[in-house]
């Protein structure tokens, strides 16, 4: 409705059609979270006292705020990786998370790759067919709003996955405005997440997607404009000028969405994954990106412009801080009646101490074996001695122990997903070429115990053979291997190999899969037993160890080591 005085409006009526739609149009403010990964609770406060940004009750607080304000409509979207991570989001798989986004009444999310970390409802992790993707049907039902993912398609069936609520775009009336929403995830998501994921599953590249579902917003729905939630990603450094892409990572996937979207299809990209925060025009397309665990909140206005269509402008994020002695607002209220009990129960937890004493912060690396990593495996290697050699992932261990007594909490928060151990019984050619995988450099090198791996960060660098066999090239093709030995002897071809993992690495993650499946290898996984992070938290109240002391040389030698510098050449 137009809202101007009686005469005008008539004039404005019959004259000024198109001006009058422009003031029934409000400024729309569109704030994003990203990769929130469980982080609801409020953050432990900085040594001198002051709050660190993060925690949905703040965020309840700032969503109230812009809510309140009757000059701008709100939208409030996510783009994905809501949960899994922390105590409070994996003791109830997700649950936990879909209450506190329906009590801050979010309007879309896009679909994370971690979404799909709980498996079937239970404490498994990994399903067969259909079940396997049980924990998230669940979750995604509970929400009030849509979840959506346009480039994720149904293996057998060829179209979107019939789970309520999950949609490849959805329409948004907000502020006389018409929004179309298109969501996307990584198509990276069937090689970091479990294989069963994959084989369910197909993960398109996502621009002839959305670009598809773009182009039908505007034709048969006629929106004003289309927004992009991804679960892709991007990274920049520095924010005063939205037009500098001097500090931003040039190559990012999310920048490749607003480069070949065809121009005028999608006006902004909602980014998310990588962790980053990114506030930039890429290619006259807005790019915002909020960081992670819930610390921020990106911005994107759209204003109304003389024929009410609409102009983007980039907000500055802003921080997600309860601003200091404000009274709760009735949202942070909610927020806080649900997660209060369930954080006097997780303080219990974290709280615990588990006897061991580090002397000196146990660190990780994804680029050679690290004290976190040597710690691991050599538990996994001591409480399964039958094993020859124990693997495992980098991206498995997530923080470092910090200084002082070890509590649950940090063992936790360093091993937060919860994978089982397994068996993999591989013959020394297959564990050569698991090798070359692990330090292929596609993704973190392996952590082990009783081998000693040396590899070539200039070698092979764009790889010209296709060793995996997959019918393309990629960074899991590289052969960088120089030299392994396994207890200090080199791997016999035709031995048998009995290695300790993880379920992730056992069940084919990071690029093991072909590798496995060529072998013909059986992995033994041990669900329904206390997982990795159990087994280490177990062998530490045990051995109350003092870790990284200077008589436990171990913990110092490095096991997988890298020569030569990367290259810095570009791969066709
Ligand atoms: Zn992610």
């Amino acid at each position: 409705m137009c809202k101007l005085n009686t005469a005008v409006a008539l004039v404005c009526a019959v004259v000024m059609a198109s001006a009058c739609a422009t003031s029934s149009k409000k400024t729309l403010r569109i704030l994003q979270t990203t990769d929130i990964h469980g982080f609801y609770s409020d953050p432990a406060p900085r040594k001198d006292g002051s709050a660190r940004p993060g925690g949905m009750r703040a965020l309840a607080q700032l969503v109230d705020r812009e809510r309140g304000n009757s000059e701008h409509a709100v939208m409030l979207v996510d783009s994905g990786d809501m949960w899994s991570g922390t105590i409070l989001s994996d003791r109830t798989e997700g649950a936990a998370g879909i209450r506190l986004f329906n009590a801050l009444k979010y309007d879309v999310a896009a679909l994370g790759n971690h979404e799909f970390d709980y498996g079937p409802p239970g404490p498994e992790r990994i399903g067969k067919g259909r079940a396997g993707f049980g924990a998230l049907v669940k979750r995604i039902e509970e929400a009030t709003f849509p979840v959506l993912a346009v480039n994720v398609k149904d293996r057998a069936s060829g179209k979107r996955p019939a789970w309520m609520n999950l949609k490849s775009s959805v329409v948004i009336h907000r502020g006389g405005w018409k929004i179309g929403v298109v969501g996307a995830v990584t198509e990276d998501t069937p090689t970091i997440t479990f294989p069963y994921v994959g084989q369910g599953l197909i993960f398109e590249d996502p621009i002839k997607p959305i670009t598809e579902e773009a182009n039908r917003l505007r034709v048969i729905d006629k929106v004003d404009m289309v927004i992009v939630l991804a679960h892709i990603g991007g990274a920049c450094r520095v924010f005063d000028d939205p037009k500098d892409l001097g500090s931003c990572y040039s190559d990012a996937p999310v920048f490749k969405i607003a480069r070949e979207v065809p121009k005028g299809v999608i006006q902004a990209v909602f980014g998310g994954h990588t962790h980053k925060r990114v506030a930039h025009f890429v290619n006259g397309v807005a790019v915002v990106q909020a960081g992670k665990h819930s610390r921020a909140l990106g911005v994107l206005e759209v204003r109304p412009d003389e024929e009410g269509k609409p102009v983007v402008s980039i907000g500055k994020h802003i921080d997600i801080v309860m601003p200091k002695g404000a009274k709760p607002s009735k949202t942070t209220a909610y927020v806080d009646r649900i997660l209060a009990p369930m954080e006097v129960e997780v303080k219990r937890i974290r709280n615990e101490k588990l006897g061991a004493r580090v002397v000196d912060t146990l660190s990780r690396s994804k680029v050679e074996q690290s004290p976190m990593g040597s710690l691991v495996c050599d538990t996994l290697k001591a409480l399964h001695p039958d094993r020859d050699v124990c693997m495992i992932n980098s991206g498995g261990i997530r923080k470092d122990f910090p200084a002082g007594h070890l509590t649950y909490g940090q063992l936790y928060d360093s091993l937060p997903f919860g994978n089982a151990v397994a068996y993999l019984d591989v013959d020394g050619k297959t564990l050569l070429e698991l090798v070359r995988l692990g330090t292929s450099g596609a993704h973190g090198v392996i952590q082990v115990a009783n081998m000693a791996i040396t590899y070539d960060r200039s070698k092979d660098f764009c790889p010209k053979a296709d060793r995996t066999g997959e019918g393309k090239i990629d960074g899991h093709d590289r052969d960088r291997v120089v030299d392994v030995k396994v207890g200090g002897v080199a791997i016999d071809p035709t031995k048998t190999y009995k290695v300790v993992t993880s379920s992730f690495l056992a069940a084919g993650g990071d690029g093991f899969a072909t590798a496995l499946k060529k072998a013909g290898v059986k992995a033994k996984i041990f669900h329904g037993q206390p997982s990795i992070r159990e087994q280490v938290g177990g062998a530490l109240r045990k051995h109350r160890p003092v870790l990284n002391s200077p008589d436990n040389p171990a913990m110092k030698v490095k096991r997988v080591q890298f020569i030569g510098p990367v290259p810095r050449e570009r791969c066709k």
